[in-house]
Parts: structure tokens; sequence; C-alpha cells
């Protein structure tokens, strides 16, 4: 399986091959821990899971490395209005965060540095940059880079370097710089910090944001690596900015393929939380809506086009999810049964599934391919399907499912049914043996405002929590 992934280096959809056989290392810029991501932020980690899924999908190997940025402007504000300590502030949104990670389905990444942990790598990097007269220090004891002095600066953004030159900007934040386009490394301590400070050779302070990604990504995956992830605003200065500190110490290429999703908006405009247009995950949980609900909406488009945020994209994924339940619960009924294997299958499509996701993650192209599937199985239900042909066709859900997770096989199905749920489902069987109509409705109406949603098929009904 050959894959193709659109490089924003090079701008070009190019084969992908890994620096190292059947293993990826690949690197995704991670939350900032003074608040609560949004769903915004959730569209970059899902559309960050959809590729590590389809790597390994396609057999790879994946090292992937998340990084949490616990120290910056907004979390040093954060804990001062807080009154508490930096690491305590942080810490309630760090378990928020990976408890959201966990409601949407997404694989934990292998590692999760901490910027506050590796200040040491950090300032290893600023050391060797002065060594190399690329890095000077500013009145302010800030330590900048010198974008003049490293010439391959402006490759991922594609500037025009004349752009970075023109003059010196000094503001309320920004003390001299040679450059416009220099970036700090390391911000001089102020009071504003408090005592969110380390100590070094050029001066007590902070690293900069850039620098954390740079230091930890080639700590855990080396000096040159596969792969490096983001949303679309993280490309410049944030990236550009990560290649220049790397490269310019390493002298080696950094990062071989750089991939950015496009923003998930409202009503046109960027979701984010400047502008208050947000909603994080617990809002949507808040609301009756499942993770899997979210996650349906936030890998349907494809990761280089806007997607628009709606309810009542939300509402259609229930009614699409619902459907490929209706699936896999009539196969799961059907794979039960005993009955001789009469050797008829549902046609495949795993491989123009494979084919979508290996063209640049083609996601509608794949969900085509799954409701294609599930269109050809409920027809062969229908037509008599045997059980060992019900398990096969459990067996491409499941291989799809490694890549989409949010298929269902009857996990929720199979939740504990407490006593007087399953006693009201019995009396609904019952009156509908009875052909009574009207008592079957009422029990399947109490049951759902107990929070449990009844099937019927043919082989009979089945009890799904709704809020799964
Ligand atoms: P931040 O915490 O702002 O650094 O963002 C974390 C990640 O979310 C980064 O990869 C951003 O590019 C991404 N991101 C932020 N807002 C959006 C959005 N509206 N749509 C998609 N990705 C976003
Ligand atoms: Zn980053």
């Amino acid at each position: 399986m050959e894959l193709k992934f659109y490089n924003s280096l090079t701008r070009q959809t190019e084969p992908f091959h890994s620096l190292k056989p059947d293993t990826v290392g690949m690197y995704t810029c991670g939350p900032t821990v003074y608040n609560f991501a949004h769903i915004g932020n959730f569209r970059a980690y899902i559309f960050e899971d959809f590729l590590r899924r389809t790597l390994e999908f396609a057999g790879y190997k994946v090292k992937q490395v998340m990084n949490l940025t616990d120290v910056d402007d907004k979390t040093i504000r954060g804990s001062q209005a807080a009154g508490v300590p930096l690491q305590d502030y942080t810490k309630p949104y760090i378990e928020a965060f990976f408890a959201d990670l966990k409601a949407l389905n997404i694989e934990p990444a292998e590692v999760y540095p901490a910027a506050t942990q590796h200040i040491p790598e950090m300032k290893h990097l600023i050391e060797a940059l002065f060594e190399k007269g690329i890095a000077y220090k500013s009145d302010d004891g800030s330590v900048y880079f010198s974008v003049e002095r490293f010439p391959a600066y402006g490759r991922l953004a594609h500037l025009d370097r004349s752009a970075l030159r023109s003059g010196v900007r000094i503001s309320n934040d920004e003390y001299e710089k040679e450059s416009f386009g220099d970036f700090a490394l390391w911000k001089g301590w102020d009071e504003k910090d408090g005592d969110v400070v380390w100590d070094a050779p050029w001066g007590r302070g902070r690293p900069g944001w850039h620098l954390e990604c740079s230091a930890m990504s080639m700590k855990y995956l080396g000096e040159s690596f596969d792969l490096h992830t983001g949303g679309i605003d993280n490309l410049f200065p944030h990236h550009e900015n990560e290649i220049a500190q790397a490269e310019a110490v390493t002298g080696k290429p950094f990062v071989h393929t750089w991939m950015h999703c496009a923003h998930l908006q409202v009503n046109g405009q960027k979701m984010s939380k400047s502008l208050g247009n947000f909603f994080t995950l617990r809002d949507l949980l808040g609301k009756g809506y499942t993770g899997r609900e979210i996650r349906y909406v936030l890998l349907s488009g494809h990761y280089r086009q806007p997607l628009n945020f709606t309810f009542d994209a939300l509402t259609a994924a229930r009614s699409a999810l619902a459907r490929i339940d209706g699936c896999t619960d009539a196969l799961r009924l059907r794979a039960k049964e005993t009955g001789a294997d009469d050797g008829v299958r549902v046609p495949s499509t795993l491989e123009a599934f494979g084919a979508a996701l290996a063209d640049d993650l083609n996601a509608s192209e794949a969900f085509a391919a799954l409701y294609a599937f599930v269109r050809s199985a409920n027809a062969a239900l229908t037509a008599g399907l045997s059980p060992a042909g019900a398990r096969e066709a459990l067996e491409v859900f499941a291989k799809m499912d490694r890549v989409l997770g949010f298929i269902d096989f009857g996990r929720s199905a199979e939740a504990e049914i407490p006593a007087e749920v399953q006693a009201l489902a019995d009396a609904r069987a019952k009156a509908r043996a009875e052909k009574n109509w009207a008592e079957s409705d009422r029990l399947r109406d109490e049951l759902a405002r107990m929070g449990w949603q009844v099937r019927d098929s043919r082989e009979g009904q089945t009890l799904r929590p709704v809020a799964q």
C-alpha cells in the first residue's frame, strides 16, 4: 500500500516513505493547558489520529510524540489569577485533555512531554545557537534567533525573505531585535512572570514556545524524523521557527513531511478561544451528544478543507451511526446462529477504503467505501447471509474501524442492562409477539426516557444505551 500525502514543505502530494523501514516518527503540536481544549483543537488531534491510524493500517509502527505546553503567557497569567503554583494550575487541564482524548477514541501518543520537564534540552539548543553565532541577547535579557544568519529561513512558509528584514520593531512586549522576523528563544525574566523562572548562563528567564517543540521532538524522535503535524495556523511562524532552530543546530533536514489541517469553522470563521465562538467537548457531551458522534463529524471532511461546525451535522452523524449500528447488530445476531456456510460473502470494499486513505487521507471516499459495504451487508442479510458470511463481514468492519474508530460492534449493546430495563424490554417483546403495537410503542418510549434505545430486526430486538 503506497501512501501519498500533501507535504506543506514542497506544496506537493508525494509518495510517503519512512526514513527507517516500517516505523514512523511523528510529532504533533499539542495543547496549551491553560483551559479546556475546544473542538476546533480536536479537529487537529482527530486529523492526526486519522493519519496515525492510516499509517498503522498500512503496516507501519508509529512513534508519536505530542507536547503539552505547560508554561507560556496564558498558563502563567491563569495560575496567578487563581493564586496557585503553575503546575497546580495546569494539572486539571492536562487531566481533562486526556479524558477528552479518550471520549473521542483518539489513540494515545507514545510520549506526552511537558515543556517544564525539558528546560535543560531547550537550554542546550540555545547554547548551540550561541556557539554558531545565530542567537543573540537583547537589552531586555531575552535571547533571539537571527533569521538573517540562517539563510534557509522561510522555506516552509515560502516566504519572501526581504520582508523579514524590514527594520526593527519595538513594542511594549518586544524589545530591540536585529530583524523584524527574529523570534524569542528565551524570554528574560519579567516581574509579570513571578516565580516562573529558570537560571541560565545568559540570564534568568523562560523558554520561548517554538523552542520547546524543537527540543522535545528531537529528544524523542532524533534529529531527523518523518512527520510533523498541526493545524494550519501552526505553519507560520511556529513550524518555520522549529525548523530554523533545529536545522541551524544539527545541519540536517529536520522533518521530511509537514502536514497541516484546515480549521474547524463556525459561520465561516475559525473556531477559537479569542473569538468566543467555541464549544469544548464537555459542552457538547453536556448537551447529550456522544464522543462517537463528535468524532464522526470531525473526521467527515477532507483534512485540508475547512469544516463548518453545525448541530445539524451532529444530528446527521447520529442517524448515520444508527444505520451502521443497525447493520453490525444484525450481523452479530446472524453470526451467532447455526447454519451451513453456503460460501456467499458480502463483497468487501476494503480495497477502495485503503485506496481512499492512501490518497492523502481522502475521508469522504473512505466513508463512501464504508457505506457501500453497509448497503451490501444489509442486502446480503435480507437475502439470507450465512453465519460464516456474517462473521467475515464483521471482520471487514473491524478492519475499517482500526482507522475510523467509531464503529460500535455492540460494545454498548452488550453493556450491562439493568433488571428493570430488561423487564420492560421483555414486556415489549411480548407485546410485539401479541401484535399489541400501542403497548409496544409505549414501552419503547418509556425505555427511551430511561436512556435505552430498542432496535428491531428480523432476528429480534437489541438494546443500546443512548449515551454511547
Ligand atoms: P493551541 O492550543 O491554540 O496551540 O492549538 C492546538 C492545536 O489545535 C494546534 O495544532 C492548532 O493548530 C489547532 N487548532 C486551533 N484552532 C483550530 C481550529 N479552529 N480548527 C482546527 N485546528 C485548530
Ligand atoms: Zn509545536
